[in-house]
């Protein structure tokens, strides 16, 4: 039975899916809000199952830093507290995210997939009497399919509009400013390739991000107040000067010696506010399903991305294994499947999450102190985790 989909969102979750479903000739579209491929969004970290899985659906990375260890520093004290290490299952890469959307866009071009930018959806129409369901554009087009995919992030549309209203973001109260700076000139640069450098006030992730190892990402959680709407979050996100002070007044008693001149190095830093949904949730409602973030959006652990690329490559092997069944039947077996790994990946995020926020004197150092015996025993559930193989998980019927 050939069938039709319409995908909101190009963005990693929906870019994968595209390739994924297209594969078993279901005709797939892709509708993005965007003008064009969106250049903004700092680094991602790809987990070796991440690559794997993007390698088998036909992606090409050709940017990124390969990545064998994290290594977790102390800013105050300069000691090296540990690592996390993904040696036993090859490497993670550190890639800009426009690098990674990039190259799947490609791979989406040359599958013939037809993508709409400037697609901003309204609405969806979708009636038991009907064989067909329509989604709705701001610019007054509709698109008919059999199924829609709502692949549009964590302020998804798709999910506030038809599945489930209530469900909205919630701001962690934290924000990420990033930047890359030349490593050039940079004295003494304490990591191989990426580091977590934790302090009392939050934690400076610094990373190559090419195998050149010529750039350097630079990434400060900090926590800061709500805005009441995106038109306060553009303007704080403008406020160039008070980023800058507030990193600096962050990581001034960093001893590690590269610490500040990388930090001195930048001219701006992009302020990315940091949301998540609450947890489980509705992921389908009729014909319409949600992926990724626009279902399942945590604290950023170092795997989301995985997991949206995941669920692409475990709903097209629903679809292929039941292809005779009802949609109905095929959600039922996709969230079956899916829902224990991501509800267990979302707790651990939440827990991970508050490892960042600022601390007091004592509590900092209390933190440190447990830092090694806590990477030591969470060593195994990360391998876990970044060896996990969903081409092999059982479907649960
Ligand atoms: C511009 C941008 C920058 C980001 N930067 C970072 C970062 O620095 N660090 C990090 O950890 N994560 C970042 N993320 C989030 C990260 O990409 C996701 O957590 C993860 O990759 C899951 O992917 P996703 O496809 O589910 O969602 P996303 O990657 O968020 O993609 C959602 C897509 O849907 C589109 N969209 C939204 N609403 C509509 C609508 N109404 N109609 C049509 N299309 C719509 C968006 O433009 C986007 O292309 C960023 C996301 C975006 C969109």
């Amino acid at each position: 039975m050939a069938r039709s989909c319409i995908i909101i969102g190009g963005g990693i979750s929906g870019a994968s899916s595209a390739l994924t479903l297209s594969q078993l000739r279901i005709q797939c579209s892709l509708y993005e809000l965007r003008d064009q491929p969106a250049t903004i969004g700092g680094s991602i970290n790809l987990t070796p199952n991440a690559i794997s899985l993007l390698e088998s659906i036909g992606v090409e990375l050709k940017h990124g830093c390969k990545v064998d260890v994290i290594d977790v520093y102390s800013i105050t004290t300069g000691y090296r507290l540990g690592e996390i290490s993904f040696r036993r299952s090859g490497h993670s890469l550190r890639i800009m995210r426009e690098h990674l959307q990039g190259a799947l866009l490609e791979a989406v071009k040359a599958a013939g997939i037809p993508t709409y930018y400037g697609s901003k959806l309204k609405s969806i129409e979708d009636t038991s009497d009907s064989a067909e369901v329509t989604a709705v554009f701001s610019d007054g087009r509709r698109a008919h399919a059999d199924f829609i995919l709502g692949c549009d992030g964590v302020h998804s549309a798709v999910r506030t509009v038809h599945i489930e209203p209530n469900r909205r973001p919630i701001y962690t109260g934290v924000a990420a400013a990033y930047a890359v700076v030349d490593a050039d000139g940079v004295p003494a640069i304490h990591f191989k390739s990426s580091a977590a450098n934790a302090g009392r006030s939050g934690t400076l992730i610094t990373s190559f991000i090419e195998e050149d190892r010529k750039k350097i990402f630079l990434s400060a959680g900090m926590q800061a107040p709500e805005e009441r709407d995106r038109e306060g979050w553009k303007s704080r996100g403008q406020d160039h000067e008070t980023t800058m002070e507030e990193v600096h007044r962050r990581y001034k008693d960093s001893v590690i010696p590269s610490i500040i001149p990388l930090i001195d190095k930048v001219k701006e830093f992009i302020f990315y506010p940091i949301y998540k949904l609450g947890p489980e949730g509705t992921w389908s409602k009729g014909r319409v399903l949600l992926l990724g973030d626009a279902a399942h959006g945590m604290p950023p652990q170092g795997e989301s991305t995985g997991f949206a690329v995941e669920d692409a490559v475990l709903l097209a092997r629903v679809f292929d294994r039941f292809a005779e069944k009802e949609l109905s039947s095929i959600f039922e077996v996709y969230e079956k499947t899916r829902r224990p790994r991501i509800d267990k990946a979302y707790k651990d995020a939440v827990w991970r999450w508050e490892s960042i926020k600022d601390k007091g004197w004592l509590q900092h150092k209390f933190t440190e102190w447990l830092a090694w015996g806590y990477l030591w025993m969470m060593r195994n559930s990360i391998e876990a985790s970044v060896t996990y193989d969903i081409r092999k998980e059982t479907l649960i019927e």
